[in-house]
């Protein structure tokens, strides 16, 4: 039987030996990522692999669906917010990385009606968008809906990063960016989405 848990261990001895050892020295103390990346949970979607990052290069969040809730304070505990806010006031990362990717699980709840204790009230900060699409495009295929809304949700997001008041500010000083990509496993694609326009038909349904 195959045991995972020994590949991992191996794994880790892999990395031990192939890590320099100077930037781990660099790191011990501290860390100085220049970017922070919100990716989904999603196994096939680890943002360090994708990119070829080394330890500290990215500070990242994941968490299904790839989601930012709107700046909220006081009203519960946040961890997604306190990650969002570690990052921006105290490492000053200069780049925020959105990142999606396609025939996403937490998306698709949204159309299975996977409740879950926790999965539903959580996918639900996506609802709207979802409905917004089966009407828009009512005559495609679920399928398609779906793929337009795993980039359409990223709008959600993308304008909830902008109610923090530490990152509306540093955008509009120019010292903070604001990336949305996406990831497509069909191909290995990453495609750059303008969260400021429309998206093109072409990029939506992947006409290209
Ligand atoms: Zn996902």
């Amino acid at each position: 039987m195959e045991d995972i848990v020994t590949d991992f261990l191996c794994g880790f001895d892999s990395f031990q030996k192939d890590v320099n050892p100077q930037l781990l020295e660099k790191l011990r103390e501290t860390q100085n990522p220049k970017a922070l990346v919100i990716a989904c949970s999603d196994s096939r979607v680890d943002p360090a692999i994708l990119f070829s990052c080394s330890p500290g290069d990215i500070f990242v969040i994941r968490n299904v669906a790839n989601i930012v809730p709107r700046y909220t304070p006081g009203s519960s505990i946040h961890g997604v917010s306190a990650a969002i806010e570690y990052a921006i006031v105290y490492l000053n990362v200069s780049h925020i990385i959105l990142l999606g990717h396609s025939n996403c699980g937490g998306i698709a709840s949204l159309y299975t009606e996977v409740k879950g204790e926790f999965i539903g009230p959580w996918v639900n900060i996506l609802r709207e968008v979802k409905e917004d699409i089966d009407v828009v495009y009512a005559d495609l295929s679920e399928e398609e809906r779906r793929r337009c809304c795993e980039m359409e949700a990223m709008r959600v997001s993308y304008s909830n990063l902008k109610t923090f008041p530490f990152i509306h500010e540093r955008l509009k000083t120019g010292t903070l960016s604001l990336h949305t990509w996406f990831f497509d496993l069909r191909d290995a694609k990453l495609v750059h989405l303008d969260m400021e326009q429309e998206l093109p038909i072409d990029i939506l349904f992947d006409t290209l």
